[in-house]
């Protein structure tokens, strides 16, 4: 480093090679006389230092908490957009106004309205003579590798559609996930499942709830499902983010095989009807207070989540 000022300063070397059993305590000498003079300046530049990041991380943290009281939607979003859970997130989850959406993975709110094709056509599920054919979709701006990619996401619908307690365990239905371009020329398939952008959803069904939902779009056929309930789930499921899944496709695709009421809760404790919006809540009362629809109106009745059509069966749920 300076070691031109060390000579000027021992201008004696040969007295250190005249003790070489003590070399070390001779180099000490020096190296301690420096640190006595840059020590002081040493310190006193890391005090300079460490007052000023003090000052700074206050001033910053403090800019922070600003903002996010200044405008509320900082802290939304920032929460919406993602974030992997944390003890905090778990605090905020006991918060949660029912209907709101909990904590967890990242989504994408903006959509394209465009959407690509998911999944491997050709399967039959029953042989119900009210057929109805469909193809998955997953809007392009959606990244879905975070939860296993989009065949991931049409394995899923395919699954829950081919479940004995699913809508096909009725003997007069039967789905088949179709390749749209082999389908005869003008034919258009039934439904369209549809993985959708947050933002889209609003756009196609309205957001007049005030809270992420999922719809069924008759018109064209679609079955919207909404992708900030798909990554995060809804407060009834209590986290299981696989029984929520089979519940949207579920929901929504009754709406799409023609199944447009809503139903109530018809016993307390009992498993909730498919077509009860337990994304909403799982007690009638509370469903009113957002969808003022009279069959939920003055009705207490609270039920257990339930993702399947014919959670016991079809003969034995009936
Ligand atoms: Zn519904």
């Amino acid at each position: 480093m300076s070691s031109g000022s060390n000579v000027k300063r021992h201008p004696i070397p040969p007295a250190r090679k005249s003790a070489p059993e003590i070399p070390g305590a001779d180099m000490r000498q020096p190296e301690r006389g420096r640190f006595s003079f840059r020590g002081v300046i040493l310190i006193t530049v890391a005090f300079v230092l460490v007052t000023l990041l003090v000052m700074y991380s206050i001033l910053h943290g403090l800019g922070d908490e600003e903002d996010t009281q200044a405008t509320g939607e900082v802290a939304v979003t920032s929460s919406d957009d993602g974030g992997s859970s944390n003890g905090s997130e778990i605090g905020d989850y006991e918060d949660l106004k029912f209907g709101s959406l909990p904590p967890g993975g990242k989504y994408t709110k903006k959509g394209s309205g465009k959407f690509r094709t998911a999944g491997e056509p050709g399967k039959t599920f029953g042989k119900g003579k009210k057929k109805f054919t469909y193809v998955v979709e997953v809007e392009t701006t959606l990244k879905s590798s975070a939860y296993g990619g989009d065949d991931a996401f049409a394995a899923m619908v395919d699954a829950t559609l081919a479940n004995p307690k699913s809508w096909v365990g009725d003997p007069q239905y039967s789905f088949q996930h179709v390749d749209e371009k082999k389908l005869p020329k003008g034919k258009k398939p039934d439904m369209r499942i549809q993985l959708t952008s947050p933002e889209t959803t609003a756009a196609t069904c309205g957001d007049s709830y005030g809270i992420e939902t999922s719809c069924n779009f008759p018109g064209e056929g679609r079955v919207v499902l909404n992708e900030a309930r798909w990554v995060r789930g809804a407060i009834p499921f209590e986290g299981d983010l696989g029984a929520y899944r089979q519940y949207m496709i579920n929901h929504e695709v009754g709406h799409g095989i023609g199944h447009k009421a809503h139903v109530p809760c018809s016993k307390d404790g009992a498993l909730a009807p498919i077509m009860m919006q337990q994304t909403i809540s799982l007690n009638n009362a509370e469903i009113y207070k957002i969808n003022p629809d009279k069959a939920f109106k003055d009705n207490p009745n609270t039920c257990k989540a339930n993702p399947w059509v014919f959670p016991f069966g079809y003969k034995n749920s009936k």
